[in-house]
């Protein structure tokens, strides 16, 4: 029985994170869905999901103005 997993990298390909196609470690993007993806995880071996700061920000503007929208239409009714 080998033991490769005893090696530095026992990963030789990393999973997109957003279609599960196994990539090369050192790509940057995936070549079937064209998103960006991050260094391996070498826990579960899939390519960690790189920052997107602005959806970040898009998600809390977003949060954020349902908040005003609900306290402002709570706020009309009484
Ligand atoms: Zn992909």
């Amino acid at each position: 029985m080998p033991a490769q997993q005893d090696k530095v990298s026992p990963f030789t390909s990393k999973k997109c994170p957003y279609c599960g196609n196994y990539l090369a470690i050192d790509k940057r993007f995936c070549f079937s869905c064209n998103n960006k993806v991050g260094k391996l995880n070498k826990k579960t071996g899939m390519a960690k999901e790189p920052i997107n700061w602005i959806s970040y920000i898009i998600c809390f503007l977003s949060w954020a103005f349902l908040g005003f929208y609900m306290w402002w239409a709570f706020y009309k009714r009484t």
